[in-house]
């Protein structure tokens, strides 16, 4: 409807506007008959449609209608590959027309600062850049349809402990760098149709009510048009929520918050004028809903079961792959060991959970595919009692730690029969859930101590992991291969057999660095905070950007992945050596698959600032195309980088800002390995003003050619020993620090303070 929201709103009281403003129940706007407006629903998300039908709850513990539940955010990211996320945003997009839903509560695009927050499998990526591309791509896919998305959770909801009151500390260059960013390209972007606002606050003022965070940044800065919605629960203030920019408050507050919302109008201290521009937000997106509502919608759940095999597969990451292990040779004799090979872990506990239509098992469908010349053996290996297939809300404890010494000698029995063993382990579902974060980074003991053993009496071994964050690997020496499956949807299974024989080539890139160990991470002093804040000291140096910064070891870094195949990076070049900040540079690179099978790489584009004159990351990712190569063919791979690639947040000017000087271009298949390199000189258009205080030190002014000039001019023949433009070697570097103060001090009233006033006046004009 091209509606006159204007004119419903004259139409409406006081009452009937207010209660557009917090939920019918736990999925419901409210509707207003008399007016016409009509109720729609939302639903979880993100990589699956979570419906509840009956019984509402928003922890997940209650049974949803079935539908396809694709890889995690946390997977989904390790395929780089922005057409693949379109497509299951559209096929996600497709079963909420089909269930009646309008609002798709994802994706979610916090940045995973440590490895241990509970809901790292939802997101997306350690990297701003990657994790908005992916989600941009995930919302255009998903609204393509009609249907809206609820960009979450915005902003800095990086753990789960105390997720509801923690306060994040961050200072100001590093929230528009890293947590911001995540959000401002998808925003530009993709234009979401709502905006979910975190639970935590960030610097003081609870995202709910953060206006700088709501309405400065999001809506002046960024443009958006849609509305913002509060976590389910986040809402403190609500008179605050709305002047700040919180249209909805979800789920229902019983009517409370309404009441609040009509008691400040009526006591004149909220504007109705604000409740207006609240209510014709959310009108428009509601009756956008109605208008792309398409009744008797359906979806073919084969197909998009199909779509989540594929899906699947182009995300998992092969690790290692000694000897060429893999893929497999369908003859001899396999042993398949782990209870998670026919009870995969696929999927993540809390909002997120999804009743798929149906579950693949990854030894059904090993066997599948063996074929008549191959055997293939089975043993548990470990229980996963306690656990369950299917979230069932009660599975936070269980007996996952218990090693079962019976298990684990069946499972070497039949891996010594064996001539490869292909074990399943990971994290279970009561290792990684929303609600609460991990304290350590290994997977369960039983787990470990089957792998080692196993690889005690048989030496091919290769390793299918199923978890949703970084775990340790102390055992990763003794196996030959290990494919990271992440939580891999509902065909996990599927996916996994396809990999193994080399149906698929593995083509999916770590979105996250696998740390040595839990202490090497750098939140990892700072997190979860203390008492009800949590410091993000580590600044902009989160994930790579800390571990290439101190040359670090990785267990594997960020944006590393193997294929069956192998890639030469061969030549590089740009359309110009120097431009200036407002003009775009093209880079070129070549690429050759120079192994036997058709394979994808992932090419990965990165920036480094050779000098500046502030703290910058070692590099940063600018730019990535996932391309498909057939055995000996080569492609030449574009990019086009515009000045955000350059820029960084400068807080004085409160805008991006590229320093003139040179950048190079990094290109390679991982943060770690960037084998081709351009150099491009750019020059900046802005010219920041500087204000010279009396504390402005002696190298602040020599560093500008006009304040070298004056400062030279006033002080030549004092002691100081300044001329033509050198401060003279010995007192060199004393000088260079000195604030201007100290010049009068020391100068023995050459330079008096009326000379200091009258340079500072000349400096500032
Ligand atoms: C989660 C959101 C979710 C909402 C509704 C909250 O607890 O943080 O991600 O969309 O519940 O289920």
């Amino acid at each position: 409807m091209k509606g006159d929201f204007k004119g419903i709103i004259k139409e409406m009281t006081l009452e009937e506007k207010a209660s557009l403003c917090s939920g019918l129940d736990f999925w419901h706007t409210k509707c207003i008959k008399r007016l016409n407006v009509p109720s729609i629903m939302m639903a979880d998300g993100p990589h699956g449609l979570r419906k509840q039908a009956d019984e509402t709850d928003h922890l997940g513990l209650n049974v949803s209608v079935p539908a396809t539940c694709f890889p995690s955010g946390a997977t989904l990211a390790c395929s780089w590959d922005r057409s693949l996320l379109e497509k299951v945003g559209e096929a996600l997009g497709e079963e909420c027309q089909a269930q009646g839903v309008s609002i798709l509560l994802g994706p979610a695009v916090n940045i995973k600062r440590s490895p241990l927050c509970g809901r790292n499998f939802e997101y997306f990526s350690e990297d701003p850049y990657l994790s908005s591309e992916l989600a941009a791509s995930h919302i255009k896919g998903v609204q393509s349809q009609g249907v809206g998305t609820s960009l979450k959770h915005f902003t800095a909801n990086n753990q789960e402990h105390k997720r509801l009151i923690i306060d994040a500390k961050i200072d100001e260059r590093t929230l528009r760098e890293i947590y911001l960013s995540s959000f401002e390209g998808t925003v530009k972007q993709a234009k979401p149709w709502t905006v979910m606002c975190a639970y935590n606050k960030v610097n003081g003022k609870y995202c709910s009510e953060n206006r700088y965070l709501l309405t400065d940044i999001l809506r002046e800065e960024w443009g958006y048009e849609g509305f913002v919605v509060s976590d389910w629960g986040a809402v403190n203030d609500r008179v605050d929520a709305l002047i700040s920019g919180l249209e909805l408050e979800m789920p229902s507050s019983g009517g409370t918050g309404d009441r609040k919302i009509i008691d400040a109008v009526k006591k004149g201290v909220l504007s109705e004028s604000v409740l207006d521009e609240a209510v014709e937000r959310l009108l428009r997106i509601i009756f956008k809903a109605i208008d792309n509502k398409r009744e008797g919608a359906t979806y073919d759940e084969d197909v998009h079961h199909q779509l989540a095999r594929e899906v699947a597969r182009e995300c998992m990451v092969l690790l290692k792959n000694e000897d060429e292990i893999l893929p497999l040779k369908k003859e001899g004799t396999l042993a398949v060991i782990g209870s998670f090979a026919k009870y995969p872990r696929y999927q993540g506990g809390g909002s997120s959970h999804v009743n798929p239509t149906r579950v693949d098992s990854a030894l059904g469908e090993i066997k599948k595919l063996a074929g008549a010349n191959m055997g293939v053996l089975y043993a548990d290996g470990y229980r996963l009692d306690g656990e369950s297939g299917l979230f069932s809300g009660k599975a936070f404890s269980s007996n996952s730690d218990i090693v079962d010494e019976t298990l684990i000698k069946e499972a070497k029995e039949i891996a010594q029969k064996a001539d490869v063993a292909v074990v399943f382990a990971g994290l279970p579902e009561s290792y990684e859930s929303e609600a609460f974060d991990r304290r350590h980074i290994r997977i369960p003991e039983g787990h470990r101590q089957l792998i080692e053993e196993v690889a005690e009496v048989n030496k091919n071994i290769i390793v299918i992991l199923s978890n949703g964050s970084p775990i340790e690997m102390p055992w990763l020496d003794r196996v030959k291969g290990v494919l990271e499956g992440y939580l891999g949807g509902q065909a996990f299974g599927g996916a996994v057999a396809d990999l193994l024989f080399g149906i698929a080539n593995p083509c999916g890139k770590l979105a996250e660095t696998f740390p040595v160990k839990l202490s090497d991470n750098p939140s990892y002093l700072n997190f979860p905070g203390d008492g009800t804040k949590v410091e993000y000291k580590e600044g902009l140096f989160v994930g790579y950007r800390y571990y290439e910064a101190k040359k670090m070891e990785t267990l594997f870094p960020f944006g590393y992945g193997l294929s069956y195949t192998s890639f030469d990076y061969t030549d590089i070049w740009i359309d110009r050596d120097s431009i200036l900040d407002t003009e775009e540079l093209t880079v070129n690179i070549k690429i050759k698959n120079t192994g036997s099978v058709t394979g994808k790489e992932i090419v990965q584009l990165y920036v480094k600032d050779i000098e500046s004159s502030v703290v910058r990351p070692i590099k940063e990712l600018k730019g990535f195309e996932k391309i498909s190569l057939k055995p000996g063919e080569e492609k030449t791979v574009t990019f086009t980088l515009g000045k955000r690639a350059f820029a960084y947040y400068n807080e004085d000017i409160k805008d991006w800002y590229v320093e003139d000087g040179e950048f190079e271009i990094l290109v390679g298949g991982s943060s770690r390995c960037t084998p081709l390199k351009a150099v491009v000189y750019i020059s900046s258009t802005e010219k920041i003003k500087k204000i010279y205080t009396r504390n402005s030190t002696v190298e602040d002014i020599m560093a500008s050619p006009k304040g070298q000039k004056i400062l030279e001019e006033f002080i030549k023949d004092s002691p100081l020993g300044i001329s033509d433009g050198q401060i003279s070697s010995g007192m060199a570097e004393m000088i260079k620090g000195m604030p201007l103060r100290n010049i009068v001090m020391f100068s023995n009233g050459q330079f008096t303070d009326d000379m200091l006033n009258i340079l500072l006046k000349e400096l500032n004009q």
